[in-house]
This record gives C-alpha cells, structure tokens and sequence, in this order.
C-alpha cells in the first residue's frame, strides 16, 4: 500500500471514530474503519456478557460484503451460552485473539475488547482466502485504538461509587436514543427493507424511561450510618447490572436516584424488566441492613419529548408509587388515562423526588 495514500483516509478514519461519546456509535464507526481497510467478506460483532464466571454472547451488528448496511441486532438476538461458539471459549478463557482459524471454506481472525480486564465484545472477521500479517497488523491497530479510546471514555462517564453511567452523560445518552428513534422513521419510509432489517426493526420502536428511588434511605443512614448506606448503593447497582441488558443505560442521576433508559422494548416487556428488578431488590438481603426497597416510575419516550418532560413524567409515576405504599413499579401512561394524574407544566430545573 502506497503511505502517502494512505495516511490521510487514516487520519480521517481515526479522526471520525474519537469524535463519538456514545460507545454505540463508536463501535459502528470501528466496522466502518475496518471496512475501509481490510478486505472482507463480512464483519460480526458480538457483544459479551458475563454473569457468574459464565460468558453469553449476542450478535450485535453484521456488516456483509454485498450488502449496503451494517445490520444491528440487540432485542431481536437473545444472549446465548459461549458452549454454542467453541472458538470464542479459548478466546475468552485466555484473552487471545485468533487470527486465520478455518472454519468450512471461510478464514476467520477474532479480536476481543477488553474494557478493565473485563471482555465486552469480540469482533469476528471473515473470508475466504488467509489474511495477511500486514492486514492483520492493520485490523489490530484500528481495534486497539478503538480499545483505549472505549477505556477512556468509559471512565470520564462512570460514577465512581457504583461505575454506573453518570449524569454528566444523560444529556448525551439521551439524545443519542432520539437520534436513532429520528433514524428509525426515515428509514422506514425507504422502500423494501430486507428481511433482516424489518425483523429488526420490528423491535426498535418503543423505548423507556424509568426513575428509581430508595425507599426511606435516609433511614438506612440514619440507623446503620453512610458506610452502611454506600454499601446499599454499590449492591444495588450490581443488581441493577443483572436485571437489564448491556444496551439499556443505567445512570446515578442523583444520591439515591438512579435513571434507566430501556431499548426496543414493548409496555408490557419494559414493565415486567422493571418490576423483576424491583422483586430482586426486595428480595436481597443487605449486609446488617437486611430489606431494602425501591419504587419506579417510568414513561414512554417518544422523540419530540424534552429530556425534562420525559424525567418529568416519570417523576409524577414515581411520585404516585412512593404516596401510594412505596415498593412497586408505576407507569406515567396508565396513571394518566386513569385520570390519577395532571399533565403539569414542566420546569427546565428537574428536581428528583
Ligand atoms: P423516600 O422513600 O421518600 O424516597 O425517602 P428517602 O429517605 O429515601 O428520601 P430522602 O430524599 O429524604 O433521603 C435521601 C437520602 O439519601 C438523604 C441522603 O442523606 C442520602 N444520600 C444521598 N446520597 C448518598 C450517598 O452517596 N451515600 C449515602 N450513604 N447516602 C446518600
Ligand atoms: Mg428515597
Ligand atoms: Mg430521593
């Protein structure tokens, strides 16, 4: 390859990926780049999941050589055991790559992203010839960049007691949900989507904002003392990791506040995530403070909502669940066709309950 071509389609290429704050829109960029570069016959990202020292993987985004899009998944493609992909065992056991493995006809090069010692994707190159020690070379640079650039940014966005998304990145978080949702509508007014992408886009039409708050957490501080009360927070938040997926986000809004962007979800799925979450909460026993609860009121995004409005929407639903016994899951949508509450004028200040 001539450098001097080269060089400046890099540039670009590498330019255009540290741009993006939004890990989605980061990865998209990557398989763009990887694209741009390496001769392939089609690219696989798979996200990785991790729940008691067992691995799950779901096919996230799939870029095919004939075809003009790269395809996302997430709601449509369930997290599967690694047993079913024996490959990605080794890779993940022992944080290897594997370049050039066949498999039937296709030649196969797997890099994981390791965020923190801990894998959270693997992409999966393919074709039909080997690739070479100079692509390979090129592919690895890309990926790595990608890798420190993911570290980074994961860190200035988390919030230190429970590496939970923090505020400063809802504004962000949010906004990249609406974008998509503007996404969504234009392509759906393009003519014959393939199979895959109207199986995907089936999924992609509701999403969700939920608000949690502790139940008389000042009590817990109160009777047990902050330590106690801190502990709470980071077991809560691991729970919170447990009872959604790696694309809805889960930020600490505030002390004891937290915010859940659902995805792609139906009412009655986003419901029954939600109150799962809840009963799994009631359910564990905190450390000396034993029962903590939590109530939720959460709304329906839809894209010409301000995030105040939504935030304040379900606001009101939580503000119904915490007068109304505390401990349960309300909906902002059904509170308000039974006339349980008023539209309010929204301020551009949100104050949390
Ligand atoms: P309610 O059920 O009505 O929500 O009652 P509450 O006691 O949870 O509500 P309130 O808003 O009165 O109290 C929240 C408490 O959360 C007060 C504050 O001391 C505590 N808090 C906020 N941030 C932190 C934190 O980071 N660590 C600890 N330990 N406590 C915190
Ligand atoms: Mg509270
Ligand atoms: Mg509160």
């Amino acid at each position: 390859m001539d450098k001097q071509q080269t060089s400046p389609s890099l540039l670009h290429h590498l330019d255009n990926l540290t741009r993006h704050r939004d890990s989605t829109l980061l990865q998209k960029s990557v398989m763009d780049s990887l694209i741009a570069f390496v001769s392939v016959d089609s690219i696989r990202l798979y996200d990785i999941s991790s729940s008691e020292s067992n691995f799950y993987i779901s096919l996230s985004a799939i870029y095919k050589k004939d075809e003009p899009h790269i395809n996302e998944f997430e709601a449509v493609v369930k997290f599967k055991p690694l047993s079913e992909h024996p490959l990605f065992i080794e890779i993940l056991q022992n944080t290897t790559s594997i370049t050039n493995a066949k498999v039937g006809n296709l030649y196969l090069c797997c890099i994981p992203i390791m965020v923190n010692d801990t894998p959270i994707s693997i992409f999966e190159l393919s074709r039909t010839t080997r690739f070479e020690l100079t692509e390979i070379d090129v592919f690895r640079g890309i990926l790595a960049v990608f890798r420190n650039y993911l570290s980074l940014l994961e860190d200035s966005q988390r919030d230190t007691l429970t590496n939970l998304h923090n505020r400063k990145t809802f504004d962000q978080g949010f906004s990249s949900l609406l974008e998509e949702m503007s996404d969504f509508h234009t392509k759906s007014e393009e003519a014959q989507p393939t199979e895959l992408e109207r199986r995907s886009r089936q999924y992609s039409q509701q999403h969700w904002l939920a608000v949690v708050d502790i139940d008389h957490f000042k009590r817990i501080n109160d009777q047990f003392g902050h330590l106690y009360g801190d502990e709470v927070l980071i077991l809560m938040a691991n729970i919170m990791r447990s009872s959604f997926r790696r694309h809805d986000r889960l930020y600490r809004f505030g002390g004891e506040e937290f915010i859940v962007l659902l995805r792609n979800l139906d009412e009655e799925t986003a419901y029954e995530r939600l109150e799962q979450f809840r009963k799994k909460m009631e359910a564990y026993d905190f450390p000396q403070v034993g029962t903590v609860t939590i109530s939720i009121g959460f709304t329906m995004v839809t894209p010409s909502d301000s995030p105040s409005q939504v935030i304040g929407h379900a606001d009101e639903a939580l503000y119904f669940a915490k007068e109304h016994g505390r401990n349960q899951v309300q909906r902002y949508e059904s509170l308000k066709e039974q006339g349980l509450v008023a539209e309010k004028t929204v301020h551009t200040d949100i104050e949390l309950f």
